[in-house]
């Protein structure tokens, strides 16, 4: 444990990302209170500094020369309660499964889908967090933050977010904005559940379950999650290190001429989504080991470290992928992982 509100320096910052890379961030400080954060964040005194949340969507390739801030801010607050909704405020450090076991103490619903997404609060607005056909925006009311270049707090609505498939307006601006809470609407009644995605309907009949609660919901998705993806504790990596790719329709029906078998959903009527993991295991990386890196046996959208490989060689291998995957479909595959 670091002290709180300190500036620190030449910390390793291993245990703040779920790769485990150890590189070191020359200047650091955790901040639990908003105050500090707006005043070291306005100051001239740190340009460009790296915020961490969970550390759950980064790679970090070199040692980190500007500030590092480990946002640590924590509150969860009831706004205001209608017979069918409750809107709640929370602040950017809270961990993101635990608003979700507060919500399903609180037999408030919407985002029992998203149990055990690693990470914080105030960074899922970002990439639109997202699992089995629930987004953070179906909850979503608005964010508050600081704008670091007009040095200014704003808020943020839902239609100012611009929320897509794991994008939003703070990908597209990334580092000009600092969320510092955001406000979701959850049901307090007939909680609208979303039980037909994925493998949730299968789990829960498996169970016995036919009208789950909100927290079967929960335990469901979690025993799934656990069962599919390596926990970050055990094994360091970073969920899914590549976004689906979205192609037009044209494109897609030329592959689908060469590859009958591939998997896909379509988006309106002119795109089409390709999951990037089959791509990947088609060009044979699934299992695969390089020395400290490699890509998961059972889901080859995820890049793992084996112990102690170094952010460079992860990227390298990253590349590698795309390139391949590049070369045999004539598809790029972004990185859904923020590359540092
Ligand atoms: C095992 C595993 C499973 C995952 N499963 C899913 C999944 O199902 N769905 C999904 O959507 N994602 C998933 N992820 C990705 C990850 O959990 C999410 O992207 C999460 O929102 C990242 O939160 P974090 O706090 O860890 O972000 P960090 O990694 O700390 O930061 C991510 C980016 O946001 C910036 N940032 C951090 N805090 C703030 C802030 N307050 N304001 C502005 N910028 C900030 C950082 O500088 C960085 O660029 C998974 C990750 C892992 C490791």
């Amino acid at each position: 444990m670091v002290k709180p509100n300190t500036l620190l320096h030449n910390i390793s910052l291993k245990p703040y990302n779920t790769f485990g890379i150890d590189v070191s961030a020359l200047h650091f400080m955790e901040i639990d209170n908003n105050t500090l954060l707006k005043e070291v964040l306005f100051s001239e005194q740190y340009p460009e500094p790296l915020l961490l949340g969970g550390g759950s969507n980064v790679l970090l390739t070199k040692d980190v020369s500007s500030l590092v801030i480990h946002l640590n801010t924590k509150g969860i607050e009831i706004l205001s309660k209608t017979q069918n909704h409750a809107q709640v405020k929370v602040l950017a450090g809270e961990v993101w499964h635990d608003l979700v076991c507060w919500a399903i103490e609180h037999d408030m619903g919407g985002i029992e889908n998203l149990s055990l997404i690693p990470g914080n609060v105030g960074t899922a607005p970002i990439q639109n967090i997202g699992a089995y056909g629930v987004e953070l925006k179906d909850v979503f009311i608005s964010c508050q933050g600081l704008d670091l270049q007009e040095k200014k707090e704003v808020t943020f609505t839902k239609e100012d977010c611009a929320f897509g498939y794991r994008d939003s307006i703070f990908k597209t601006n990334k580092g000009r904005y600092i969320i510092t809470s955001i406000t979701v609407e959850l049901t307090t009644q007939n909680h609208n559940k979303n039980i037909t995605y994925g493998a949730i309907e299968s789990q829960l009949k498996q169970e016995g379950i036919n009208t789950p609660s909100l927290k079967q919901i929960s335990d469901a998705v979690i025993s799934i999650r656990k069962s599919k993806l390596p926990d970050p504790k055990i094994l360091g990596n970073s969920g899914s290190f590549f976004k689906n790719p979205v192609i037009s329709k044209e494109k897609f029906n030329a592959l689908q001429k060469e590859y009958p078998e591939i998997p896909h959903y379509a988006l309106g009527e002119d795109q089409q989504k390709i999951p990037a993991g089959w791509l990947i295991e088609q060009c044979g990386y699934k299992g695969k080991r390089f020395a400290e890196v490699g890509v998961h046996k059972n889901q080859a959208l995820v890049l793992v470290n084996y112990g102690d490989a170094k952010g460079e060689q992860i990227w390298e291998l990253a590349q590698n992928i795309q390139k391949s995957v590049q070369d045999k479909f004539n598809v790029y595959i972004e990185p859904e992982v923020n590359i540092y």
